[in-house]
């Protein structure tokens, strides 16, 4: 059996996550679907548990003791993502139900306004449809173009072919920080630095690096960052929008309802101030209150902790993947995270992740949200294995062993 160096105390962490500790198929679970999903830390659980038992009630309009303590909790969190991505103030915190949401909100109420014809949107070609399609759709309204910044052979970002495309025109810059479908951990720094010198403003879909790396907005200078709790061992239905306070109060409100005015009359309607001015109607608020759980979780451990950990996992199960016969990776980037996606000859991705699954071991498989990417590679999708700080070599083993006997069988 091999043995892990990096200093994580995995017994801890598993102990966190009793969904794990289920037999699937007859066969120990082997959860590398974290990419999608990752699964949720018992603290997140009870976090939830408390609130509904407790001291559930609305936030913000009552006085009375359950609602001051939802509000507090609620206020707690914004405190703690405040903290956690280092923003100036936690007003800059918005809540949303995930980042898809959290990319819709610019495109609709920031684009609204700063968008007009003519006008340049960069995006890369590893994006998510989610920061692709809210473009394409701002595009359409406004008359702006999408402009996209090409990649090489092993999923990177050609940064002097993207300085090429900057100009005058373009008026947003928006990518990923980590490929979900390969991993490639992009150079944002320097592409939001590149950005801020035609006075672009930037978003940076922060979906995949929240869990994995440690973020820090006013580092990174982006206006926007966008991310969600469902991947950082929170609860589903809860994301975040953070935004420059200039460039949020710039903009305005994404949807019309309770919360996110000072003062309605039919004459007309004054907003509230940020965030609440983006968070009309009632938010998620349990969700929001355990989110806070999750990334406790997370700097317990420590962003660097679980970075050097799975990237261990990476290096050794790219090893063993790489001996197995008609293994071929996509996306091989010097700087890569804790994903990795491949084909194997003549077996079609979705009868591997059936055949895992049998075994039960969980991967995705298909396009991963990601069909332009694909295009690049002729490819209708791969199988993708994402690793988790929860995950072990162990279960690597299992995973290139199992697949090493599909491999023979289908020979
Ligand atoms: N961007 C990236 C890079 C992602 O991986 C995902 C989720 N797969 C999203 C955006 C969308 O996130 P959500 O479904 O939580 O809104």
């Amino acid at each position: 059996m091999s043995t892990v160096t990096t200093a994580i105390d995995i017994k801890k962490i598993r102990s966190q996550f009793p969904i794990l500790d289920q037999e699937v198929n007859g066969k120990p679970l082997i959860y590398f679907d974290n990419a999608a999903s990752s699964q949720t830390a018992k603290s997140v659980v009870d976090a939830l548990v408390n609130f509904y038992e407790k001291d559930h009630a609305n936030i913000h309009r009552g006085i009375h003791t359950l609602a001051e303590r939802s509000t507090k909790a609620f206020e707690e969190t914004r405190e703690r993502v405040h903290q956690f991505i280092n923003s100036a103030e936690a007003d800059e915190i918005i809540f949303t139900k995930g980042t898809t949401e959290s990319i819709n909100l610019v495109a609709q109420a920031w684009g609204s306004k700063f968008l007009k014809s003519g006008d340049e949107i960069l995006i890369s070609h590893l994006e998510h449809h989610s920061n692709i399609v809210p473009w394409q759709l701002a595009a359409e309204r406004t008359g702006a173009i999408i402009k996209v910044i090409p990649i090489n052979e092993k999923g990177e970002i050609l940064i002097e072919e993207y300085k090429k495309l900057l100009s005058t025109k373009t008026k947003l810059v928006a990518v990923n920080y980590i490929s979900n479908s390969l991993g490639t951990i992009n150079p944002v720094k320097e592409i939001i630095a590149e950005a801020i010198k035609v006075n672009a403003t930037t978003l940076i879909d922060a979906a995949q690096a929240a869990p994995h790396i440690k973020i820090d907005v006013q580092e990174l200078n982006c206006d926007f960052l966008a991310l969600s709790s469902h991947k950082m061992y929170g609860p589903t239905g809860v994301g975040v929008l953070y935004g420059r306070r200039e460039v949020l109060e710039a903009t305005p409100p994404y949807q019309g309802g309770g919360e996110m005015i000072k003062d309605v009359s039919f004459s007309g309607t004054t907003f509230n101030d940020i965030p609440y001015k983006f968070e009309a109607g009632t938010p998620n608020i349990g969700g929001v209150i355990a989110f806070k759980s999750a990334m406790d979780f997370i700097d317990e451990i420590g962003h660097e902790a679980i970075q050097a950990y799975e990237h261990e996992l990476l290096e050794y199960a790219t090893d063993r993947l790489n001996q197995i016969p008609g293994f071929t990776p996509i996306g091989t980037a010097e700087n890569k995270a804790s994903v990795i996606s491949f084909l194997i000859d003549n077996v079609h991705p979705y009868d591997l992740g059936q055949l895992l699954d049998v075994k039960g071991i969980a991967v995705r498989t298909g396009h991963h949200c990601t069909q332009p990417l694909m295009d690049f590679f002729e490819i209708d999708g791969t199988v993708r294995a994402s690793f988790a700080v929860y995950n072990t070599k162990e279960e690597i083993d299992v995973f290139c062993e199992s697949l090493q006997k599909i491999v023979e069988r289908f020979s």
